[in-house]
């Protein structure tokens, strides 16, 4: 298991993400997101304090790696977590 956070200050909306992990989608507010209905997404939470969006994710973590890695202004982090 493993989560996906993205910076949504950081993010400027390029998305070069969609690209890498089809998890990875362009929200109402012009900038990144995860699709809590993809494969393998538990959960999907948004924090207002922090700014940012919090996946729960099962299964293979490279895409979601290659995503990060691909993000110009690194707004991504990748982590294992405990399942
Ligand atoms: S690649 Fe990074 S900056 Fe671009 S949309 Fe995805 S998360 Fe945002």
């Amino acid at each position: 298991m493993f989560e996906i956070e993205i910076d949504r200050t950081a993010c400027d909306g390029i998305f070069a993400c969609l690209t890498r992990d089809s998890r990875f989608v362009e929200d109402d507010a012009g900038l990144a997101t995860i699709d809590v209905d993809a494969e393998g997404v538990v959960e999907v939470v948004r924090d207002d304090e922090r700014n940012s969006v919090v996946a729960t994710v099962e299964g293979d973590i490279e895409d979601a790696t290659l995503a990060a890695r691909a993000c110009p202004p690194d707004a991504i982090t990748v982590r294992e977590v405990d399942a």
